[in-house]
């Protein structure tokens, strides 16, 4: 069953729409992850969802029900839809408890449903904790409680661990997909990291200038993405330009390698093909066809950039440490398959 459909949908803030032709279907249980540079539209695109922005065209399905388009807009809190903020959003004159149970007070229930929340984020012991005592991360745990308690069909999380420093990124990511998976709550997360969505999401719309330009699962746009766009919104890559050789190769000033012909591509075709730093690898040889310009440490690995015979600026990533002198003459080659695009 589909949680929310989005049709067309083109959304703004008055004046010219800021995000245009929006669609994509996302099912129950999943994670979906907004991913796309600042300014792109992520969070007009989760304001418009969550109700607080109208639909210009097109519309929006929860659950099969119309919640926007041109003629309607059901306000927010009839859209049975939970908001995890940035961080700080959690009311700093109550406690954990009150400010899960804040969204049902009138609930007889409530009780009960703090106490189970407060478990399900493995914070039992500070239900009577100020939000001013706790972590960066536990006071996140708790707004997604909160977010929680009314059961609601979909979780909108913008940007939930930005003031985080990276190891505590990675927990958090971890924690949030398990109280998501374990609540089996259908969820959409607003991130600029690559990285986060990457490890984090069921789903990713990639966004660039308020249009959606990929949808699909990590995996299908990691490997197959259908644009150099798509592709280094997920990671650093090098285009290399490239003719059809055969079904599954490409011929490059690197010579001849494997790759995935994307599209309508004939034999001859030529474009480009995308390779990814970690796919390419540099040996030392009496045949050189590139020369090493620079490298950068990064402790679980590197990146060396070398310039070709022909002046083109690759990126290669070694995972082993080697002393990589500008100016040494070195032949790169290509490891795995590239992505060859018209
Ligand atoms: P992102 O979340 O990807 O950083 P936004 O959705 O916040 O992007 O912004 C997309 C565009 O909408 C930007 O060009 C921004 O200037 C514009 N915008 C954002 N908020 C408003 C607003 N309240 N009024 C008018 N324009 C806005």
């Amino acid at each position: 069953m589909k949680a929310i459909s989005i049709r067309d949908l083109s959304s703004g803030y008055g004046g010219d729409p800021v995000i245009r032709d929006i669609s994509f279907d996302l099912e129950e249980k999943e994670l979906l992850a907004i991913l796309g540079p600042s300014g792109s539209g992520k969070t007009t695109l989760l304001k418009t969802i969550a109700g607080f922005l109208p639909a210009q065209s097109g519309l929006i399905k929860l659950d099969s029900q119309v919640v926007s388009s041109p003629q309607k807009i059901v306000p927010p809190e009839k859209r049975n839809i939970g908001l995890v903020p940035q961080e700080g959003s959690l009311f700093p004159h109550l406690d954990v408890s009150a400010n899960i149970s804040f969204g049902i007070r009138r609930n007889p229930k409530k009780t009960q449903r703090v106490a189970e929340l407060l478990e399900i984020i493995d914070m039992k012991e500070y239900a009577h904790a100020r939000p001013q005592e706790l972590s960066g991360g536990q006071q996140q745990r708790v707004a997604l409680a909160r977010a929680l308690a009314p059961t609601p069909k979909l979780i909108l999380l913008d940007e939930p661990f930005t003031a985080m420093d990276t190891s505590l990124r990675a927990q958090m990511r971890r924690d949030i997909r398990n109280i998501l998976t374990l609540t089996a709550t259908t969820a959409i997360m607003v991130t600029h990291d690559q990285e986060e969505a990457l490890a984090t999401a069921d789903q990713l719309a990639i966004m660039q200038d308020g249009r959606l330009i990929a949808f699909g699962t990590p995996h299908e746009l990691y490997e197959k993405p259908a644009s150099q766009d798509v592709a280094s919104s997920l990671g650093e890559v090098n285009a290399i330009p490239a003719t059809v050789e055969s079904e599954h190769s490409v011929n490059t000033e690197l010579g001849t390698f494997v790759a995935r012909i994307m599209g309508d591509a004939v034999l001859g075709q030529h474009g480009i093909v995308l390779v990814r730093p970690e796919a390419l690898t540099i040996e030392e040889t009496d045949s050189p066809n590139a020369k090493i310009t620079g490298s950068v440490f990064h402790g679980h690995d590197s990146t060396v950039t070398v310039s070709t015979n022909s002046g083109m600026v690759l990126k290669v990533r070694e995972s082993q440490q080697h002393d990589r002198v500008p100016g040494t003459l070195c032949a790169v080659k290509v490891l795995r398959e590239g992505i060859f695009l018209k």
